[in-house]
C-alpha cells in the first residue's frame, strides 16, 4: 500500500480472534477485538479528529487561521492534532493533570500546545476552562466530543460498517467502553439498523456512573463518565460491566504478555468485559470488541509489570 497522505492510514484497521473457551466462555464462543491502536495517531480517535475537522471545514465553520480547542483524555486530542497537521490548523488540548505524559507527548510531538487542569476537577473541569479559553482566543472553535452528535457519527460511518462487514454480521454482541460514549453509540446505531437483535454491551471503569455507583477516581484511562452522554438519549444498553483497575490492568499485562498486543488499560477492560459476556450467553455465540489504544503511551504508568 503506498500514500501520500498519513489520514489514507485511517481505519481498516484488522480484527484479532481469540478463542473464549480459554477463558471460561461457553463451548463454541469467539470474541473478535479490532485493533484500533494501530491506527496512525495509536488509538480509535483517528477517526474522529479526521471527522470532525473534515466536517467542520465543510461547514465553513473553521479555515486555516482558526485555533481548535478541545478537552481531552488525550487521544482524541492526538487525533484532532494529526488531522490539524493535514489541514494547517492550530490545535491546543485542556487535559486533567493525571493522564499519561506519553499523550502530551505525544500532542505536543504533533505541534499541539496544552493547558493541564487540577485532575479533582475532573473532565467536568476541562471542559469548563476549554469552554473559557475559547471566549479568550480569538477565532478558536470548540468540537465538544462529549456533546457534539459528529462524535458518534464519526464511527457510524466508518467502525460500523467495518465491523459489520468484516464478521458477515455475525455478531451476538458488541462490547465496548464509554468515555464520551461516542464509539460505542455510533457502532451501536450503525449494528442493531442492520441486526436489531445485537446485544449493546457498555464498558465503564470502577468510579463511573453508568451501573449507578457514585463517581470516583479511577487509573484505567479513557473509560469512565462522571455525566450520562447525550449520544445516550436513544440507545438501549444491554448491559454493562464495571471493571476494577486491576482486573483491567490484568488483561492489558495477559494480552501484551500472551499474545504480542499491545494495549492499553481501557482494552484490558473491554476483553476483561467481553469474557464476562462469553461466560453469560448460549454456546456459538460471537462477540466483538474494540482494543482503543497503544499500550505504550502508559509505559511511564508500569502497568505492564
Ligand atoms: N479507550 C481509550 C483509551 C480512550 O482514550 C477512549 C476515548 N476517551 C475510549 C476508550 C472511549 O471512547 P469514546 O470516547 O468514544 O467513548
Amino acid at each position: 500500500m503506498i500514500v501520500d497522505e498519513v489520514q489514507e492510514l485511517i481505519g481498516h484497521t484488522p480484527m484479532f480472534q481469540f478463542d473464549a473457551t480459554r477463558f471460561g466462555g461457553q463451548k463454541g464462543s469467539t470474541i473478535y477485538a479490532k485493533l484500533e491502536y494501530l491506527n496512525p495517531g495509536g488509538s480509535v480517535k483517528d477517526r474522529l479528529g479526521q471527522h470532525l475537522l473534515t466536517n467542520a471545514l465543510q461547514r465553513g465553520e473553521i479555515n486555516t487561521a482558526t485555533t481548535i480547542i478541545e478537552p481531552t483524555a488525550g487521544n482524541t486530542g492526538i487525533g484532532i492534532a494529526l488531522a490539524g497537521v493535514k489541514e494547517g490548523i492550530k490545535t491546543l488540548f485542556v487535559v486533567p493533570e493525571k493522564f499519561s505524559l506519553e499523550k502530551q507527548q505525544l500532542m505536543k510531538a504533533l505541534g499541539a500546545e496544552i493547558v493541564h487542569t487540577p485532575t479533582a476537577k475532573g473532565i467536568s473541569g476541562a471542559i469548563n476552562k476549554a469552554k473559557q479559553l475559547a471566549t479568550e482566543i480569538p477565532n478558536s472553535y470548540l468540537p465538544l466530543q462529549f456533546e457534539n452528535a459528529e462524535n458518534p457519527k464519526a464511527y457510524y460511518n466508518t467502525l460500523g460498517p467495518e465491523i459489520f462487514n468484516e464478521l458477515s454480521g455475525q455478531i451476538t454482541s458488541f462490547v465496548a467502553g464509554i468515555g464520551s460514549g461516542g464509539t460505542f453509540a455510533g457502532v451501536t446505531a450503525y449494528l442493531r439498523e442492520q441486526k436489531p437483535t445485537i446485544r449493546a454491551i457498555g464498558v465503564e471503569p470502577e468510579g463511573s456512573i453508568l451501573n449507578g455507583g457514585a463517581a470516583h477516581g479511577h487509573e484505567i484511562e479513557g473509560i469512565g463518565v462522571e455525566f450520562i452522554p447525550t449520544f445516550f438519549e436513544n440507545i438501549s444498553i444491554d448491559n454493562i460491566y464495571t471493571i476494577r483497575d486491576e482486573e483491567g490492568f490484568y488483561f492489558a499485562r495477559l494480552l501484551a504478555q500472551n499474545f504480542g498486543l499491545l494495549v492499553g488499560s481501557s482494552s484490558g477492560a473491554a476483553f476483561a468485559a467481553a469474557i464476562k459476556e462469553s461466560q453469560f450467553l448460549p454456546e456459538n455465540s460471537t462477540i466483538v470488541t474494540i482494543f482503543p489504544d497503544s499500550g505504550e503511551r502508559y509505559l511511564s504508568k508500569n502497568i505492564y509489570g
